[in-house]
């Protein structure tokens, strides 16, 4: 047995997928129980009134494209949290194997891992350190029964890179006795290159990338796992038959133009020249005690009087994320980073 199907749960691995409606757009579909006619209103390419392609292979191959890695090693999902529930679901049995993650950090790990009934086991940053990745703390919790490690970088809500240098070191030692996570969801922000071409070498590590982040495409709920193929056949099992809608898959298909590619160039520039002057003029305000650096579209920022910036920002009209509840951060609010005058009111609020 391979080490993918010894790590993962025998009935997934055992599941027999299930079988859509062969799929040949230029056949007379009489096989799914669909309805031959579309909506008046209906102005799809494909009309909604069909399934769509089963396992979204042209988006996928697009999209395997724009990420440099090979077709068969990415699974397209309902956003990255999809991604995060999938591989719960394939590889922890409930109320027996476990997860490590990295607080603070995002919490639909946590979460995910809740739901499914695995163990959430916890190896904080060095919040003293930067918020760096502690990979001797983290190897010691290694065990059998640990299944997924999550790390994020650059890491939400802390901001920075953890350490590609300590990032391979932990996937090193965990050999292939748990699979490494490593979200990116805002590696287009940092000056980082992902960490999927280790993948071949090291094929248990996994990564997450999402549309929602820098390709501005948030409400499409498009997210990607990079993974070793045979870890990305047991999880298109474990996905729903059509889990991206056809609206979605059409314009997102669309969308991922040469053009776009350049555009998010461009944004994420802007985006980082606006996240160098926002945390200057941020550290200019007399509430503010410290501003994290960032590898992101956010900052993080620790406050004098937290829930009096929150309301100055609520009555000047604007959403900040209160971060007081993450571990160490009790003091600290995270701010994303909007167009000049979007940034240019809340710092006004609170100058
Ligand atoms: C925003 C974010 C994502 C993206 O999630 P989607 O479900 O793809 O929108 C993933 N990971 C982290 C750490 C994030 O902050």
């Amino acid at each position: 047995m391979s080490w993918v199907a010894q790590l993962a749960r025998a009935e997934i691995v055992t599941l027999k997928s299930y079988e859509h409606a062969s799929w040949d757009p230029r056949r007379i579909r009489l096989h799914a129980n669909e309805l031959p006619w579309r909506h008046h209103q209906d102005e799809s390419a494909a009309g909604l009134n069909r399934y769509p392609e089963p396992g979204a292979q042209t988006l996928t191959a697009r999209l395997a494209q724009v990420y440099g890695v090979p077709a068969k090693a990415l699974l397209i999902c309902r956003g990255s949290d999809e991604a995060i529930d999938l591989l719960m679901r394939t590889f922890c049995r409930a109320g027996e194997d476990a997860v490590v993650v990295c607080p603070p950090t995002f919490g639909m790990y946590a979460i995910a891992a809740r739901i499914q009934g695995a163990q959430v086991l916890s190896v904080p940053l060095n919040a003293d350190a930067g918020f760096t990745l502690d990979a001797r703390a983290l190897l010691r919790r290694r065990s059998p029964n640990v299944k997924l490690v999550f790390l994020c970088s650059p890491n939400n809500p802390t901001g920075n890179c953890l350490s590609e240098t300590a990032i391979l070191e932990v996937a090193d030692a965990l050999e292939q006795s748990a699979i490494l996570v490593v979200d990116e969801a805002y590696i287009e922000f940092s000056e980082r290159k992902s960490l999927a071409q280790h993948i071949a070498r090291r094929p248990q590590i996994a990564i997450l990338r999402t549309l929602s982040k820098a390709h501005g495409l948030a409400g499409a709920r498009l997210g990607t796992l990079i993974a070793d193929p045979e870890i990305i056949a047991l999880l298109s099992k474990v996905r729903a038959p059509y889990a991206v809608p056809q609206l979605v898959l059409e314009a997102v298909t669309t969308l991922l133009s040469g053009v776009h590619l350049r555009t998010v160039n461009k944004r994420v520039e802007v985006i980082r020249s606006e996240r160098t002057r926002v945390r200057e003029m941020l550290g200019r305000l007399p509430g503010v005690t410290s501003v994290l650096p960032s590898d992101a579209n956010f900052l993080l920022a620790r406050f004098k009087d937290p829930a009096d910036a929150l309301a100055r920002a609520a009555a000047a009209g604007v959403q900040v994320r209160d971060a007081r509840g993450y571990p160490g951060l009790a003091d600290a609010l995270r701010i994303s980073i909007g167009t000049n005058e979007e940034n240019d009111l809340l710092l006004k609020a609170w100058s």
